[in-house]
C-alpha cells in the first residue's frame, strides 16, 4: 500500500474545491475531499461567471449538462437616480476568444451538484462529508491532515503529498499557515434578497442594473429561470433584523414587484469586503478561492477568481506529484494569481464607489466615451502576475485563444500538457495531436502575437513566445529548463 492515503487532500467542497478536485482527478491522481457540511449548500450566492471559467468547465467535461442550466448574460448598466445611464457594460452574444459567450448566469447549487456528479466518475476520488479539519502537519515530504467526524466526534487523519484549503472566507487553513489578509479598503453591509417570480414578468430588466445612489445603492440581477435578486446597501444606523423584515423588503421591492408577484426564497445580510491573503502557500499547504481572496460581488468575479486559482494550481501540483517537488513551480502560483485577482478586485471596488456615488465613472482603463457622451466599458483581461516565463516576453501571461479549428475548439486537441505551437512544423513536438494542416490555422494567431512559436500551459495561458524563426529548438529547451530550475 502507498505510504500516502491520497496524492492531494482538498479541504472544502464549494466551487473552488469542486473544480480543483476535478482537474486533479483528470490527471489520474488520487484526491481526498474533506467537507464539514453533510450536503452541498442549497441556496444561491454566485449568479454569474465568464467565458474563461466556461472554458475551465469544458476542460473538466461538465458543459454538456451544465449549459442547459445557464442563460447568456446581456450585461450591466450603472444608472443614476433619474434613470440616466452613467456607464454601460454590454456583454454581446458573440463568441469570444475563449470560445464561449462572454458571460453567463447560473444558480450556484446547480453548479455544485454538477461538479460533485462529475467527481463520481473518478475511482480515485473520495468525498468525506461531515468531516471538519482542525489541524495539519506540514512536513518536508508530506502533510498530515487531522479531521473530526461532526456526527460521531471520531478523530482521524490522512497523509498526502499536498493539501489545498478551499475552505472559504473564514479559512482555517489560511490561519494555520499564519497568513494575514491585506485589506484593500472596501467594506459595506448589503442585504441580499433572492426571489422566485410566480409568473413571467417581462417588464423587469433583462440585465444587471446597478442603481447608483449616495442614499441607497442597490443592484438588480436577472438570474436563471424565474429567479431574480436585489442587493441593497445598508446604512450604518440600519438595524439588520428590522431591515430584513418582510414588510420592509416588500416596501423596497414595490418599485418593481407586488407582493403577489413573487416569493422571497432567501434574505440575508453580507459584509462585502475586499482583501487578499498575504501568504497562499507554505511547504505542502496551499489556499485557494475565498480562502485566498475576498471581493464584493459587483463584477460577479469572486467565484471565478477561485476557479482560476484551481486551474493555475492544479497542473503545478500534478507535475509535483508525478515528477518531483518543484518549489519554483509551486511558488509561481501566488505571484501569478495575486496580480490577476487584485485587478479584478480593484475594478470591483471602483464599481462599488460609483454605486455609492463617491467614485468616478472611469472604473477601469477599458471605459471609453460613446458618441452621445455616455460611457461604455469593455471587459478587463488582466494578465498573470510575474511567475513562470519571462516578464520581458510581451505575450507571456496572456490567455491563449480557444480557436475554432475545423469545427473543434483548440482546447479539445490538447489535454493537460504543455503545447508548442509553431508556424512551421517543428522537430520538437510537445504535442502529437495537431497535424501539419492544422498548424497552419494557427499561423494567423501567431502573426497577431508577432511570434514564430509559443508555448501554452495546461491552464491555457501563454508561457513563452519567440520571434526567432531559426531558434525554435533552443527556445523550447530554454523555456522548459527555466520552468523547473
Ligand atoms: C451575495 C453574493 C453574490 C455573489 N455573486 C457572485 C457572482 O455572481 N459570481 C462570482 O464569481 N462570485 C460571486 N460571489 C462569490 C462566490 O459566492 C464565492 O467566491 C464562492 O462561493 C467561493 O467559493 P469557495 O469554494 O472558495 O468557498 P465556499 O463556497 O465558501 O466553500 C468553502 C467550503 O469549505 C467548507 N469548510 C470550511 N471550513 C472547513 C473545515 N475546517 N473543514 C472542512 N470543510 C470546511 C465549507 O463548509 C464550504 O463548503 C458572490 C458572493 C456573494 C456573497
Amino acid at each position: 500500500m502507498s505510504k500516502f492515503n491520497y496524492d492531494v487532500i482538498i479541504i472544502g467542497l464549494g466551487p473552488t474545491g469542486g473544480v480543483l478536485a476535478n482537474l486533479i482527478a483528470m490527471q489520474n491522481l488520487s484526491v481526498g475531499i474533506l467537507e464539514r457540511e453533510s450536503n452541498a449548500y442549497n441556496l444561491p450566492r454566485a449568479v454569474h461567471f465568464d467565458d474563461e471559467v466556461m472554458r475551465i468547465f469544458e476542460t473538466i467535461g461538465i458543459t454538456d449538462k451544465f449549459l442547459k442550466k445557464t442563460i447568456i448574460n446581456k450585461g450591466t448598466r450603472f444608472i443614476d437616480q433619474k434613470n440616466n445611464i452613467l456607464l454601460d457594460w454590454p456583454r454581446p452574444k458573440i463568441i469570444t476568444e475563449n470560445g464561449w459567450y462572454p458571460s453567463y448566469r447560473f444558480h450556484q447549487p446547480d453548479l455544485e451538484k454538477t461538479l460533485r456528479a462529475r467527481l463520481a466518475n473518478y475511482k480515485k476520488v473520495s468525498i468525506f462529508q461531515n468531516s471538519e479539519v482542525y489541524n495539519i502537519l506540514n512536513k518536508k515530504n508530506h502533510a498530515k491532515v487531522f479531521f473530526k467526524n461532526t456526527l460521531t466526534n471520531e478523530d482521524n487523519f490522512f497523509k498526502c503529498k499536498y493539501v489545498v484549503g478551499c475552505d472559504g472566507g473564514k479559512s482555517f487553513v489560511r490561519e494555520l499557515i499564519n497568513s494575514g489578509m491585506e485589506d484593500l479598503g472596501f467594506q459595506q453591509k448589503w442585504a441580499v434578497i433572492d426571489v422566485i417570480l410566480n409568473a413571467k414578468k417581462l417588464d423587469l430588466p433583462d440585465r444587471t442594473i446597478q442603481y447608483c445612489s449616495s442614499i441607497r445603492p442597490a443592484t438588480y440581477c436577472r438570474n436563471v429561470g424565474r429567479r431574480r435578486r436585489w442587493e441593497i446597501a445598508l446604512k450604518n444606523n440600519n438595524d439588520e433584523n428590522e431591515f430584513l423584515k418582510n414588510k420592509n423588503l416588500w416596501k423596497f421591492l414595490s418599485r418593481w414587484l407586488k407582493k403577489e408577484d413573487a416569493i422571497i426564497e432567501r434574505k440575508t445580510i453580507y459584509t462585502f469586503q475586499s482583501a487578499i491573503a498575504k501568504t497562499w502557500c507554505k511547504g505542502r499547504i496551499f489556499i485557494a478561492g475565498d480562502a485566498a481572496h475576498l471581493s464584493p460581488p459587483f463584477m460577479g468575479q469572486g467565484m471565478c477568481a477561485g476557479i482560476r486559482d484551481a486551474s493555475n494550481l492544479s497542473w503545478k501540483i500534478a507535475f509535483c506529484c508525478k515528477k518531483f517537488h518543484c518549489v519554483k513551480l509551486l511558488n509561481s502560483y501566488q505571484s501569478e494569481r495575486y496580480q490577476n485577482v487584485k485587478e479584478y478586485i480593484s475594478t470591483t471596488m471602483n464599481m462599488g464607489k460609483l454605486l455609492n456615488e463617491i467614485g468616478d465613472i472611469n472604473v477601469s482603463d477599458t471605459v471609453k466615451n460613446k458618441k452621445d457622451g455616455s460611457k461604455i466599458m469593455s471587459t478587463i483581461k488582466p494578465k498573470l502576475g510575474p511567475g513562470l516565463g519571462s516578464v520581458k516576453d510581451k505575450n507571456r501571461g496572456k490567455i491563449f485563444p480557444n480557436l475554432n479549428l475545423k469545427n473543434n475548439l483548440i482546447d479539445s486537441y490538447f489535454d493537460l500538457d504543455l503545447l508548442l505551437i509553431t508556424k512551421e512544423i517543428c522537430k520538437i513536438n510537445l504535442i502529437q495531436k495537431l497535424s501539419g494542416e492544422e498548424f497552419i490555422f494557427l499561423k494567423e494567431v501567431l502573426n497577431k502575437l508577432g511570434s514564430e512559436a509559443i508555448i501554452v500551459r495546461p491552464d491555457r495561458y501563454i508561457l513563452s513566445s519567440t520571434s526567432n524563426k531559426n531558434g525554435i529548438e533552443d527556445f523550447v529547451i530554454k523555456t522548459l529548463s527555466g520552468l523547473y530550475n
